[in-house]
């Protein structure tokens, strides 16, 4: 009988619940596992994913430009030219064809990006825990689930500690809300059923164990998944970016095509159908229909480029922001070290000094004062410090996989409790039965806030609270320190040592934590804050993590760059100093008065005080994730577009309020991930500068490729204007302006949104935030371009004319189709000569350069089309001639790059 996802599990114990999910304490095994598997299919929710190919083509026609182009159609069936109708009917469906093209390679790009951010989920499986994939999960797995998880499945409560879930997600309760195990009304609604856990809610602090009870489509998101529909999208500074842009071009190709209009109906009478006609075929060619299209490319190639270097882009408008981002707040631990922290020494409240061989998180290594090992057995004090390393603790090595000397096993857990935990294994090692047997009764994980973590623990029927943390938090909160002698008073001269010794270590860059017991009465059970107070200083560990590498050269990138890089920790304020000064965040000493590092209580400042502070200072310490909002929100008042990273629960109204929220993909919590923009799937800080080389890329690409679309079709009407003015005919028929206008502007276009960046697009200073795509900079360009194209254009229609208007047609049009194939060339870089960057190192600039030239050619030189485009067949050595001239849009633009370069320099 197949299990009921759709039971009531609230109303019913949680040993029946167990019961009726045919499943144990210690879970499933793999084996029924896999058949639950093949029977309740995989955890996922179906119909969302997928791109639907019929209805991303019909998309295409969704456009105000068909409109246009279907009106232009009605204008030319009404002046009984059926060739020209056919045309754009042909071009109405080309340009569909190519817009469904590279908006299904874009879309294809984002699903790709979707399958690299996999939900992991622990799981017990025979007894043993597991991490799997979330899809993996079946109904009756035992779950296991921590602060800052995302609920994988619907569950049932079996044990909660402190347990609180955000269910925003799915009910909009935005407030966390308890859980706890016992059983509940059958009609209890949905955000009342405090017994389960749903799918797509979060762990917003303490942990539980729960059953699976419902997976995919059965879950209550699977249920309303299909009401949601898309993932909302907010109207984010690049699409304003993207929609001006679009707004302004359609405004320059009106107002020309009506100049068209003016010219021909009014000043020089040409018949009222054929000069519509032109009109409409000149406003058709200018208004960019294609750039939609091809912003969703350039973003998409961003993306992907940027996953390939680690940085895995949740929304794609994210990309281009990265361009302009002007300020990085990063945190320390991890993102610019390595986060593999070495416990090298050790502080006891006896005043002894030890030290602590060994490197990274390997169990080899000697505990040795004044350079002779030290015998545990007559030292308390330092047995007491080493059983809280190793019972206050999370943490869990593995096995030692590789068989060499210094090999490091597998762990897993905060990085700081592995330190310890390796610490105390270190001592264990050489006096095996050091520790006594003690039990843990309970434990209370550490949190940014409170700065410390406490687990209760039983040892022959006596119970204790032991005490790991910030040492200013745990010094505050002791009044005694163990010495040889046992327990004594807290002088204040002792404190005064320990102090010192704190700040000696830090300063030397070392993560310092204490350790500290108290003892509790025999009837208690549970730890909380509550507890920790009047606690037994136990001693100091100093732990060293060092900076990564990369880290020092990215963050002169980001100098160079013109991009203020800020530390934000939670580390002790020497520390953090010392490593902002390893990794160049702080260069050189003080200077006069002013604080290089400030920490949390020295911001209880005026908002004006404040403000200058935080333009001031790059290294803010032993901040609360409070304070990030605040300093993240000064920056941005200040017109800052700013990055921000965060791994714990407590980051994501930082991560949410910044531009570019950035979470990180291997210590960061669901819940930070999901308030990001961007995953570092190596939470690596050079990957951020990596990416924001990438962002700044796909800012170029689309200012290149909107100059282009721009220069070039406001050079071809620009021909008409003129041609019209001086009197002539119309030096190209309407069907032939819209072959050219497809041909180059859809084909070209794909090949510039691939363009790579090019020297120093890492020494500019950021784009502004509400920098315009098109900016004064298109200027030169557009008259560059109108004045080559002018000049060859009439020209060439002048001296063609008298041999025959169609004639003169066919090599007007080589010169206008080839003059924009060639600005192409132009706008790889709007800086650098075509041949400093190298003529061939775009190979879809070539390609795309190629199937123009074959298309423009193929048009001319059939012969059935030849005949339905009214060309005329032009001799080879003309061609050959017009190709050459045209090429002499490069040849200009060369000189004004070089001119430019030389005035710079
Ligand atoms: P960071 O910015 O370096 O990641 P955290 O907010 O993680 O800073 O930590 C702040 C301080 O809290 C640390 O300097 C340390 O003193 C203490 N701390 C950090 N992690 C733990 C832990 N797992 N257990 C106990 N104390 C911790
Ligand atoms: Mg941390």
């Amino acid at each position: 009988m197949a299990i009921e996802q759709k039971f009531p599990y609230h109303s019913i114990a949680a040993e029946e619940a167990l019961e009726k999910l045919r499943t144990k304490p210690e879970g499933l095994t793999e084996e029924e596992a896999q058949r639950r598997l093949q029977e309740y299919g995989p955890n996922e929710l179906t119909g969302k994913e997928g791109i639907n190919p019929v209805l991303l083509f019909l998309k295409q026609f969704k456009d105000f430009l068909i409109l246009v182009l279907v009106l232009a159609a009605g204008v030319a069936w009404y002046a009984d030219q059926m060739v020209d109708v056919y045309v754009i009917l042909g071009v109405i469906l080309f340009n569909a064809v190519l817009g469904f093209l590279q908006e299904y390679r874009a879309e294809r790009a984002i699903q790709a990006l979707k399958k690299m951010l996999k939900q992991e989920a622990k799981v017990l499986r025979n007894g043993q825990v597991k991490t799997v994939e979330a899809q993996e999960l079946v109904p009756g797995d035992i779950i296991q689930l921590e602060e800052g998880d995302s609920v994988p499945a619907d569950a049932r409560l079996l044990r909660g500690k402190n347990l609180q879930t955000v269910e925003a997600s799915l009910t909009g309760e935005s407030l966390p809300i308890e859980k706890k195990p016992e059983p509940l009304e059958e009609k209890t609604n949905l955000g009342d059923k405090t017994n389960m856990l749903w799918k797509g809610t979060h762990v917003a602090r303490g942990t539980a164990t729960a059953v699976v009870a419902a997976t995919g489509g059965n879950t209550e998101l699977g249920k309303i998944s299909k009401s949601l529909g898309e993932i909302q999208t907010t109207s984010t500074n690049f699409r304003k970016k993207t929609e001006r842009l679009g707004k302004q071009m359609a405004v320059i190709a009106v107002i020309t095509s009506v100049i068209v209009f003016v010219l021909g109906y009014f000043v020089r009478d040409y018949a009222f159908e054929e000069v519509l006609l032109v009109t409409v075929a000149t406003l058709v060619s200018s208004i960019p229909e294609g750039l939609p299209a091809v912003i969703s490319i350039v973003l998409a190639i961003g993306a992907k480029r940027m996953a390939s270097q680690n940085a895995i882009i949740r929304e794609f408008t994210a990309t281009e922001m990265l361009g302009s981002v002007s300020v990085i707040l990063t945190d320390k631990t991890g993102t610019l070290t390595k986060s593999i922290l070495t416990v090298r020494n050790v502080f006891l409240g006896d005043g002894s000094e030890l030290e602590v061989s060994g490197t990274g998180y390997a169990v080899e290594g000697d505990l040795t004062q004044d350079q002779r090992s030290i015998a545990l057995a007559d030292n308390p004090v330092l047995r007491k410090l080493l059983l809280i390393a190793n019972v206050c603790n999370n943490a869990n090595l593995g096995e030692v996989k590789a068989k060499e000397e210094g090999a490091e096993p597998e762990v897993s857990g905060d990085p700081t409790e592995v330190a310890l935990l390796v610490l105390s294994k270190k001592a264990l090692a050489k006096e095996k039965d050091l520790l006594p047997n003690v039990q843990v009764v309970d434990d209370l994980p550490f949190n940014a806030d409170q700065k410390y973590r406490a687990t209760l623990v039983e040892q022959d029927r006596r119970r204790e609270v032991y005490v790991v943390g910030a040492p200013e938090k745990v010094l505050k909160l002791s009044n005694r320190i163990l010495t040889k002698e046992g327990p004594q008073e807290l002088s204040q001269e002792l404190r005064e040592r320990v102090q010192a010794k704190n700040d000696e270590w830090a300063d030397a860059a070392m993560r310092v934590l204490a350790l500290a017991y108290r003892e509790a009465e025999s009837s208690t059970d549970t730890v909380g804050t509550d507890a920790v107070h009047d606690l037994v200083w136990v001693g100091i560990t100093g732990i060293v993590d060092p900076p990564r590498q990369g880290v020092l050269e990215a963050i002169q990138d980001c100098k160079s760059a013109g991009i203020r890089v800020m530390m934000v920790t939670g580390d002790h304020k020497k520390t953090g100093a010392a490593i902002a000064r390893e990794v160049g965040i702080l260069d050189g000493s003080p200077k006069g008065n002013e604080p290089q590092a400030l920490q949390e209580d020295e911001l209880d400042v005026s908002e004006q005080e404040f403000e200058r502070m935080v333009n001031g200072v790059s290294v803010f310490t032993r901040v609360s994730p409070n304070t990030k909002l605040r300093i993240a929100e000064h920056l941005q008042n200040k017109g800052h577009l700013i990055a921000m990273t965060g791994d714990g629960v407590n980051d994501a109204p930082a991560l949410k309020r910044a531009d570019v929220g950035i979470a990180m993909g291997i210590r960061g919590t669901d819940v930070a991930k999901d308030a990001s923009q961007i995953v570092l799937s190596d939470d690596n800080f050079a990957t951020i500068v990596r990416a924001v080389r990438e962002g700044r890329i796909v800012f170029q690409n689309v200012r290149q490729t909107s100059f282009f679309l721009l220069t070039t079709n406001f050079a071809a009407v620009a021909v008409f204007i003129v041609a019209i003015a001086i009197g002539w005919p119309f030096p190209l028929t309407a069907t032939q302006i819209l072959w050219v206008n497809l041909v180059t502007d859809g084909v070209m276009e794909l090949g510039l949104a691939t363009e790579r960046g090019h020297g120093d697009i890492m020494r500019h200073k950021p784009v502004p935030r509400d920098a315009n795509i098109l900016d004064r900079s298109v200027v030169p360009y557009i008259l560059l371009m109108s004045i080559v194209m002018l000049g060859l254009a009439l020209s060439v229609f002048a001296y063609y004319l008298p041999q025959g208007e169609q004639l003169a047609r066919t090599a007007v049009f080589i010169v206008v189709a080839m003059t924009q194939v060639f600005n192409t060339f132009n706008m790889r870089s709007l800086e650098y000569s075509v041949f400093q960057i190298g003529l061939f190192s775009n190979k879809y600039v070539n390609l795309a350069f190629l199937a123009s030239l074959v298309l423009q050619l193929g048009v001319i030189y059939t012969p059935l089309l030849s005949g339905v485009f009214r060309f005329e067949e032009l001799p080879l050595p003309d061609l050959l001639i017009l190709i050459v001239l045209s090429s002499s849009v490069v040849w200009v633009a060369e000189i004004y790059k070089w001119l430019i370069h030389r005035r710079r320099t």
